[in-house]
């Protein structure tokens, strides 16, 4: 018998076609593999009943990266193969560039790893064609050793035997090494001077993780801090050096066993954890680590070890660890041994350092359940640079810059778009710096040559002026679009949405077309613009971005919008304690009417959260909502009273019922139930029946859990952000996509 097999997804570097040939030679079946321009063939001829293992192997033993999408399978003629082969198509030459994410250990190498028989045995760099770095890695394309940071390393004969066998799981595995030809790790003083080398550098970490010290340990892609998560003590001491008050720090668990001593996943919680992609994951607590893990959360973000480096040094401490980006606060994750020396040594007591270099920055990725979803918070490791499909006919090539907090920015291959790994908050020179580098960096890897920008509508971005400028350069054109129109298209370009949406964009801060400060927008989208048809109604920002950081601001304005001075008294009676000066003089402030208006949702909750005595003041982004979230109850039904007056929704009502609020809890459950409701309301009065959800705010869960579930119930297909972050991370994709359909 014979057939053709027709394998569609991301199928190409990712190992598989010497898969598809080991299993192949396991059941003595004849044919090819090739690739093509849309994916894999293999013409397999044998017997019945090997041919069907082998067409059900191929399928469900898939390395794990691989995503199979499509298979078509039709008979054929018998051709008469006298054996298997991995055949060199054109193809392979002419076909875009393919470069692999970096991968998770995987469950063979973990078993050789332990093996003490097995000549890798405690090697903290084995790997194999299905796991370990890719993406850090790579200098240039094509994926060959040559151009790896691994060039440097000379197989041995045992190493080179591997890698050229394409029966051996390290066949073509460009990181291949062992004790004697690989890199290795060694301890390191802050002086960075040699200590140990070899397993006795990890013991000896492991000791010194003990005993309280923090160590810099130099990862994938970047440096981790790492200290005992118990051990109260060796957290704070990492807080005051790191200049980091209230930020909760991510927890690496040794295994799920350990994980579930602390956490209580979910099904769908432990898939994500367990994920080649091995990212952190928002997981509620069930027995306390030390205080100032998480202050105030809570749900912890866990994680469990994805390289070989980082399973020895868990298998020898008896605690979780924390595990947070090794940066100076502000700044990209450190990359480099002679950098992290130099910049952590005032955090680090030691360091774990190796000499594989990490060619391009990379943090962990970070996932959330939303409304019952994975959503990425961050996508990073793991899923950079795995294209995100857009299922158009493409004639443009469009450079999208994305916004300025948790700044990533894409590009499209085709109909494939590459969103880069994150690059942070662009409010200093080095993260400035390091997008200037990772554009410059990526899109040389892919010989990608823009000929249209897009970039976000507020006019003091850096990404703005580096788009301003790098348009001028290239003499392209630029388009800057707005940033909620850029959400609610990043919604529809995961989806593959082409026709009118509702868009809901909720979030903290975007530059609206009328100059004033945008988040709480409800917006009529199409591919090419879009109408503002409701948004929040409008209040005075005093103190532009000191008022994120201080309520009491947001507060004081919606009180002076509502009751002009005389708030101040109100406030004062209903028992609020605040500095009544500093009210009376931003109320003198107020009747000038200098301040920008903001229709911010964002701002919104953070009032509210001031106003139940959640907390009085943001130490990080969104820490007030994040609070508010922990808070609240699905069985209280209760609401606030809100109205909508032409475009406007008036919150007036609702503050004024807060204002008499006592419960927390009670008031928390019932803000967010009317955040719903207006959601509900509105989507009801304009009828669009898809609705897309975007925006910082949409991270919420209770909040998305709610609201899609009454649209849906009222006959409403409601689209949440699955692939790229609903936060500004994922703005580079709607300006990509927006930029593809001019
Ligand atoms: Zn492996
Ligand atoms: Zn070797
Ligand atoms: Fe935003």
């Amino acid at each position: 018998m014979a057939v053709r097999i027709k394998i569609k997804g991301i199928v190409q570097g990712v190992g598989f076609r010497p898969f598809v040939y080991r299993t192949a030679k396991k059941l003595g079946i004849k044919g090819f593999v090739c690739n093509t321009t849309d994916g894999v063939v293999i013409e397999a001829e044998g017997e019945g009943e090997a041919l069907d293992i082998f067409k059900k192997q191929i399928i469900d033993k898939a390395p794990p990266v691989a995503e199979i999408t499509c298979v078509e399978i039709s008979y054929k003629e018998s051709e008469g193969f006298d054996d298997f082969y991995i055949k060199e198509s054109k193809e392979d030459k002419e076909r875009e560039p393919i470069i692999p994410p970096d991968m998770s250990l995987c469950e063979e190498c973990e078993r050789e790893l332990f093996d003490p028989k097995d000549r890798r045995f405690l090697y903290p760099f084995i790997t194999c064609v299905n796991c370990g770095p890719r993406f850090t890695i790579i200098e240039a394309f094509p994926y060959d050793r040559e151009n790896t940071t691994m060039k440097k390393f000379k197989m041995c004969p045992q190493c080179k035997e591997e890698y050229e066998d394409p029966l051996s799981r390290r066949f073509h595995t460009q990181p291949i090494g062992c004790y004697r030809c690989g890199p290795e790790v060694w301890l390191s003083d802050r002086e960075g001077n040699k200590l140990e080398t070899g397993i006795r550098a990890i013991d000896r970490v492991s000791e010194l993780i003990e005993r309280g010290y923090i160590i810099g340990v130099k990862g994938i892609g970047g440096f981790h801090l790492v200290c005992d998560a118990t051990r109260e003590e060796a957290v704070s001491k990492l807080r005051e050096r790191k200049k980091r008050k209230e930020k909760p720090f991510a927890v690496m668990f040794r295994d799920l066993e350990q994980l579930k001593e602390y956490l209580k996943p979910s099904e769908e919680e432990i898939r994500e954890l367990t994920s080649c992609i091995r990212p952190i994951v928002l997981i509620e607590k069930k027995k306390d680590l030390a205080p100032s893990v998480a202050p105030g959360l809570r749900r912890i973000g866990a994680f469990l070890p994805y390289s070989p480096l980082h399973l020895l040094i868990l298998k020898r401490v008896k605690n979780p660890v924390i595990a947070t980006s090794g940066n100076i606060s502000g700044e990209p994750i450190v990359r480099d041994n002679g950098e992290a020396i130099y910049k952590l040594r005032d955090i680090a007591d030691f360091f774990l350092l190796h000499n594989r270099d990490i060619r391009r920055r990379c943090d962990d990725s970070v996932i959330k359940l939303v409304g019952g979803t994975p959503t990425p918070i961050r996508r990073s490791r793991g899923f950079v640079p795995r294209p995100v499909k857009i299922g158009m006919k493409v004639k443009r090539k469009v450079l999208g810059v994305g916004g300025m907090l948790k700044n990533t920015f894409a590009f499209n291959i085709g109909d494939k778009v590459i969103i880069s790994q994150h690059i942070g908050d662009i409010e200093n020179t080095e993260t400035l710096n390091f997008f200037e580098d990772a554009v410059r960096d990526l899109t040389g890897l892919y010989g990608f040559k823009p000929d249209l920008i897009v970039c976000d509508l507020h006019p003091l971005y850096e990404t703005t002026k580096w788009a301003e400028e790098k348009a001028k350069e290239l003499n392209i054109p630029l388009i800057k679009l707005q940033h909620h129109h850029a959400h609610i298209l990043s919604c529809m370009a995961e989806k593959g949405i082409r026709e009118r949406v509702l868009g809901i964009a909720w979030d903290g801060t975007g530059y609206g077309t009328d100059g004033s400060v945008w988040g709480g927008e409800f917006l009529l989208c199409d591919l090419l613009s879009f109408e503002r048809i409701f948004h929040l109604k409008p209040f005075p920002l005093m103190g532009g971005d000191r008022a994120v950081k201080e309520p009491l601001r947001v507060v004081l304005s919606l009180i002076f919008e509502m009751y002009g001075e005389e708030g101040i008294n109100i406030l004062r009676n209903k028992g609020f304690e605040f500095d009544e000066s500093f009210a009376f003089n931003l109320f003198k402030i107020w009747k000038r009417k200098t301040f920008p208006l903001t229709s911010s949702a964002g701002r919104l909750i953070d009032a509210v959260g001031f106003i139940l005595g959640i907390k009085d003041s943001n130490t990080y982004e969104g820490q007030i909502a994040v609070m508010m979230e922990d808070l609240y109850d699905p069985l209280e039904r209760g609401e606030y009273p809100f109205e909508i007056r032409g475009k406007e929704i008036d919150w007036r009502d609702m503050i004024d019922a807060l204002l008499k609020e006592r419960d927390k809890r009670k008031g928390v459950s019932r803000f967010i139930n009317t955040l719903v409701n207006i959601g509900v309301k509105v989507g009801e009065m304009v009828g669009e029946e898809k609705i897309c959800l975007s925006g910082g705010v949409m991270q919420n869960d209770p909040l998305v859990t709610n609201l899609k579930e009454k649209l849906e119930e009222r006959g409403f297909k409601v689209f949440t952000q699955t692939l790229a972050p609903p936060n500004d991370g994922g703005l580079s994709l709607g300006q990509v996509y927006y930029g593809l359909n001019q």
